[in-house]
């Protein structure tokens, strides 16, 4: 089985991964990963409703989750799944083959509102994907939605600063509908233009 909690920035995502966890009375049989590329919390699945976080296993593929789970493991935690790489493949392997009990957690689109990364491909094959909205920063609504504030040198900046939830509304208030159009519909080369 596979379960991913997927959303905008500060949507609680990994507070459902920790309440998921804490529910899991015997914590023998369960390893939790993170990539090592995430380097706000090293080593550690960490969210601000619950206190030390739980302790994770830093990775930088799927492949590597293979060297750290034996028969004894029943359910793996993976956070942060956007920042991971290599072959999801291995997370149905798990859990068709080891019939694992997986739980992801990750964000779905970046800034730009692209799909991120490697999570549309988590979510094809995720057996159930609950969607978690954030509070709109500028008008309390649902925010299904990430912004970012300010100058971005890197496609992809690891860390919260800067980052906003928002609504549609306010996110094109902000953004301006020229803006979101050209980086909604035009291709790379018409960007630059
Ligand atoms: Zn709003």
């Amino acid at each position: 089985m596979i379960k991913t909690f997927t959303g905008p920035m500060h949507s609680g995502k990994t507070a459902a991964m920790i309440a998921t966890y804490n529910k899991i009375w015997n914590k023998e049989h369960v390893k939790c990963f993170k990539p090592k590329s995430d380097t706000r919390d090293i080593g550690i699945m960490k969210s601000k409703d619950y206190g030390d976080g739980v302790p994770s296993i830093g990775i930088d593929t799927f492949e590597e989750i293979l060297d750290y789970v034996d028969d004894s493991v029943t359910t793996i935690f993976v956070d942060e799944a956007q920042l991971m790489q290599g072959n999801v493949s291995v997370l149905s392997y798990l859990s068709i083959v080891n019939d694992m009990d997986i739980y992801i957690g990750g964000l779905n689109q970046t800034s730009e509102q692209e799909p991120f990364l490697i999570m549309p491909q988590i979510l094809a094959i995720s057996d159930e994907v609950e969607v978690i909205k954030a509070s709109c920063y500028d008008c309390g609504r649902e925010a299904p939605y990430t912004y970012f504030e300010g100058e971005k040198k890197d496609a992809i900046l690891v860390g919260d600063e800067g980052y906003v939830p928002l609504c549609a509304r306010c996110l094109l208030k902000r953004r301006g509908s020229v803006e979101t159009r050209k980086i909604l519909i035009l291709s790379k080369q018409e960007k630059e233009e």
